[in-house]
C-alpha cells in the first residue's frame, strides 16, 4: 500500500515509518524539518519504497499531488513541545489549525483514509483520573501560551470529526501520552531526553516546580504498534483512542531513576515554572489514560517497561 506520512522525519513520524517499510508497504514522507530532522530518518533514506518531500504541509499544489496518490495518511505534522510551543505560538496555532485543515479536505476530497495524532494534552487540566475518551477538558487562560497547543488539537479532532459525521471521511483518532525513545530530543521541552543528557553531562538535572507532578511514558515502538492497529481496524473508523502507557512516575521520581541508571553525580535541582517558562504558566499535574477502549478494540498491550526504555535512550546519548 502508498502511505503518506505528514510529518515523517520527526520523531514518532520516523518510526511509524520505519515500521511501514517493514510491513512491506511504499511510504512517502513530507516534513519541513521545523521540529523533525535528516537525521531521523538516515537508516531509511536510500530505501527504494521511500519518498522523501522536504515541504511544508501548506504547500496546497504538492499536498494535492500526494494525498491523491496515496492509500492511506498518517497526519503527523505538527508543533510539539511545550519548550517549543511556548516559543512559538502563532507557528504552533498555523500548523496545527490550517495545516490540518489543508490535509483533511484534500483527504476528503479522495477520500482516503487519514489517522490524526492527537495528543492527551487535550485533557488539559482536568483532576478525573484515569482519562477516558469522553472525559471533559478542562484549560486555563488564553493569556497562558500553553494551552493553545491543547485548543488547536482539539480543533483538529472536532474537524476530523465533522467530516466523519458528515462526510463519511474515515479517519481514526489517537491521543497520544508521553512518548519517548531514541532519536528524540530535548530541545523542544520533552523531559526524558533533558534528563539523560543533563546526567550524563553531570550538569544539574532541571524537575521544574516540586518534581509531584506525574506522566506515563510509553515506548515509540509501542505506540506505533497501537498507531498502525488502530488504523487497520475498521471499527475504529470514526473514534478516538488513547494510545501509549498508564504507569504513572512522578518527575522527581524520574529524575533520580536517570540519575541512578547513569550513575551520573548530577544534583536535582528544583526550578520553578516562572523560570523554565513563562509568567503564569500551568502544568498538568497528572496524566494517566485509561486505555481500555484500544485494548478492548485492537487488543492494544505496552511491551516496554520503564526502565528499559531509559537504558535504551542512555545508550543512545552515551554514543
Ligand atoms: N519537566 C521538567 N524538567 C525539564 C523538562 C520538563 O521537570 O527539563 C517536566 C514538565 O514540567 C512536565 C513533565 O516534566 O511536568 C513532562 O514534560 P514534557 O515537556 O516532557 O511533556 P508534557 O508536559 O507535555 O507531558
Amino acid at each position: 500500500m502508498k502511505i503518506l506520512i505528514t510529518g515523517g522525519a520527526g520523531f514518532i513520524g520516523s518510526y511509524l515509518a520505519e515500521d511501514l517499510l517493514d510491513k512491506g508497504h511504499f511510504v512517502i514522507i513530507i516534513d519541513n524539518l521545523s521540529t523533525g530532522r535528516l537525521s531521523n530518518i538516515r537508516q531509511i533514506y536510500r530505501d527504494d519504497n521511500l519518498e522523501v518531500h522536504i515541504d511544508t504541509i501548506f504547500n496546497k499544489r504538492l499536498m494535492k499531488d500526494l494525498v491523491k496518490n496515496c492509500e492511506q495518511i498518517y497526519h503527523l505534522a505538527a508543533a510539539v513541545g511545550v519548550r517549543f510551543i511556548v516559543d512559538n505560538p502563532v507557528q504552533t496555532l498555523e500548523t496545527n489549525i490550517y495545516g490540518t485543515e489543508i490535509i483533511v479536505q484534500l483527504a476528503n476530497k479522495y477520500k482516503k483514509k487519514i489517522f490524526i495524532a492527537s495528543t492527551s494534552e487535550l485533557y488539559g487540566k482536568s483532576e478525573s483520573l484515569p482519562f477516558t475518551e469522553d472525559s471533559d477538558r478542562i484549560y486555563g487562560s488564553t493569556n497562558i501560551r500553553r494551552w493553545s497547543y491543547a485548543e488547536s488539537k482539539a480543533i483538529d479532532e472536532f474537524l476530523a470529526l465533522a467530516y466523519w459525521h458528515e462526510r463519511k471521511l474515515p479517519v481514526v483518532i489517537g491521543r497520544l501520552f508521553n512518548t519517548i525513545g531514541p532519536r528524540q530530543t530535548g530541545q523542544y521541552g520533552m523531559v526524558v531526553p533533558r534528563f539523560v543528557q543533563q546526567a550524563l553531562l553531570n550538569h544539574p538535572i532541571t524537575v521544574y516546580g516540586d518534581g509531584k507532578q506525574s506522566r506515563c511514558f510509553a515506548h515509540v515502538g509501542d505506540v506505533v504498534d497501537g498507531m498502525v492497529k488502530l488504523m487497520n481496524e475498521e471499527k475504529c473508523v470514526g473514534q478516538i483512542y488513547n494510545i501509549g502507557s498508564d504507569r504513572e512516575i512522578t518527575i522527581f521520581d524520574l529524575a533520580k531513576k536517570v540519575k541512578k541508571l547513569t550513575k551520573s553525580s548530577s544534583r536535582i535541582k528544583l526550578i520553578p515554572y516562572i523560570e523554565a517558562y513563562e509568567e503564569g504558566f500551568e502544568d498538568m499535574e497528572r496524566r494517566v489514560p485509561d486505555l481500555s477502549k484500544a485494548k478492548q478494540d485492537v487488543g492494544y498491550k505496552i511491551k516496554v517497561p520503564l526502565d528499559d526504555m531509559l537504558k535504551e535512550i542512555i545508550e543512545y546519548y552515551k554514543k
